[in-house]
């Protein structure tokens, strides 16, 4: 019904309202958030909550709930500018993601508009109806510069319109406990190169067709003096919102062209892959960036792979192949990961750079109990041959699922079924003893 895609390859998901769901919502916010840092723009986000949807329901019944929702839908496209985007996050909540705002004030003209257009009742049929609503807003950068605190605080903003019966109210301002644990993170983090708390871990990734070791994934490790080891999820975020995130993969990558210097030639050429987060890839100096680092350290025997997330392609899809093409020039791979997760078009398959096609390790788990995730993979991999590129199955666990992949053509593995990731040294020790695994998979 509605163009609320100016993005173009964004999916149109919720089937009442035709507008973005959920999930497709969020990954626009993740992208719209970077674009924000990058361009240093404002977006503000409003989060409409139809305060008394359920007692529309309960008088009017169902059918009638689901008129009103469509109309609501109608009446919100007619505030978005071409530029917004507009999504149905839960039953009767929506948002109203505005980008290029100027201050406090252009956001709430935009909810002011909502309610004043909600002045007037629905007609729908012979029936009229009059709804209610709470808005809460919040900008970025001004109140968190990071899509999840971002939609947090414009969640909380909502709670307190609906506490207060003021019907729209902003994102409260910093609420330093909870928000300390965070800054803790960014003061600990600063200095954790200096004080060598990172670590590049190693998983080994095997080919199905030879049985051999074929490189390994360089995953990162924090070894903080107060919190242990810290899963790289936990603190990647944080290090994206304060920048830290290039000096950072800047260490990273010639740490382990350093380290991957003292692999075996036993088995052949290898890779060492390092995740590459969308920010970077669009900064002007990557490439150069990378460039230095190969003449650093150079090695005929390992090749550098880069595995950028599908969703970082979808949005200055062209700027990224450019880049990516000049990289592959240079030598490097480069692998789409978690691919399958992101939405990419498919349109994009006949001209994106890339040699290797990573599955998520969400279609994998549970390959061999669920029929649609393996013909999902089995259409992956089929694509993904179809363009030149070579596949990788991630978190393959055990053995059925590592029978399933090989019969799907599936041209590499990585997962527990080998190792967990590794310190270097004890990678080194794996890759000298690797033997495969019996009746299965024998390097030849
Ligand atoms: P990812 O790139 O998808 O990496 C794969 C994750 O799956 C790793 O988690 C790995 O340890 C885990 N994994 C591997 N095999 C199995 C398996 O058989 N079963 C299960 N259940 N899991 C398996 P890890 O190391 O915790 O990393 C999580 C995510 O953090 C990575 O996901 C990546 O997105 C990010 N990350 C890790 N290291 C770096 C880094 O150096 N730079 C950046 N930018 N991101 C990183
Ligand atoms: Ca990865
Ligand atoms: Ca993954």
């Amino acid at each position: 019904m509605f163009d609320h895609n100016p993005g173009k390859t964004e999916r149109v998901e919720d089937p009442l309202t035709r507008l973005h769901n959920r999930e497709s919502y969020f990954n626009l916010l993740h992208k719209r958030v970077t674009e924000s840092a990058l361009n240093r723009s404002t977006i503000a986000l409003l989060v409409i909550d139809i305060t008394d949807f359920h007692r529309i329901n309960h008088i009017h019944g169902y059918e009638i709930g689901d008129k009103l929702l469509y109309a609501f839908a109608s009446l919100l496209e007619g505030v978005r500018r071409e530029q917004d985007h507009l999504a149905r996050i839960g039953d009767d909540q929506f948002v109203l993601l505005l980008r290029g705002v100027m201050n406090r004030g252009h956001a709430r003209l935009a909810a002011m508009k909502i309610l004043k257009l909600l002045e007037l009742p629905f007609e729908l049929g012979e029936i009229r109806i009059n709804i209610n609503v709470a808005i809460g807003i919040a900008l970025c950068p001004e109140h968190a510069s990071e899509p999840v605190s971002l939609m947090k605080l414009a969640e909380r903003a909502l709670l307190l319109a609906k506490m207060s019966g003021n019907l729209l109210e902003f994102a409260p301002e910093y609420e330093k406990d909870e928000l300390s644990d965070e800054w803790d993170i960014e003061i600990e983090l600063e200095d954790s190169i200096e004080k060598s708390q990172l670590l590049p871990y190693y998983q080994p990734k095997v080919s199905l067709k030879t049985g051999k070791p074929v490189g390994a994934e360089a995953l990162i490790r924090w070894n903080s003096p107060s919190r242990g080891f810290v899963r790289p999820d936990l603190f990647i975020p944080t290090a994206e919102k304060m920048g830290f995130i290039k000096p950072m993969t800047n260490w990273l990558m010639n740490a382990i062209l350093r380290q991957s210097q003292e692999w075996t030639e036993k088995w052949g050429p290898l890779s060492v892959s390092i995740n590459i987060p969308p920010l970077l890839l669009l900064q002007p100096d990557f490439t150069a960036t990378v460039r230095s680092a190969l003449n650093l350290w150079p090695n005929s025997n390992v090749t550098l792979c880069l595995e950028i997330v599908e969703r970082s392609l979808v949005s200055e899809t062209e700027y990224c192949f450019q880049i990516l093409s000049q990289l592959r020039a240079m030598g490097l791979k480069v692998s789409i990961d978690d691919f399958g997760t992101g939405y990419s078009s498919l349109s994009y398959f006949k001209s994106i750079p890339a040699d290797e096609l990573k599955i998520d390790k969400s279609f994998v788990e549970d390959l061999t109990t669920d029929r649609d995730n393996l013909n999902l993979v089995k259409l992956m991999i089929h694509l993904a041959h179809s363009f030149g590129m070579y596949v990788v199955a991630e978190g393959v666990e055990d053995l059925p699922v590592l029978t399933a992949l090989k019969r799907l053509n599936c041209d590499q593995i990585q997962g527990y079924i080998f190792s967990k990731p590794l310190p270097h040294q004890d990678f080194c020790s794996w890759l000298q003893s690797y033997k495969g695994i019996k009746g299965e998979i024998t390097p030849g």
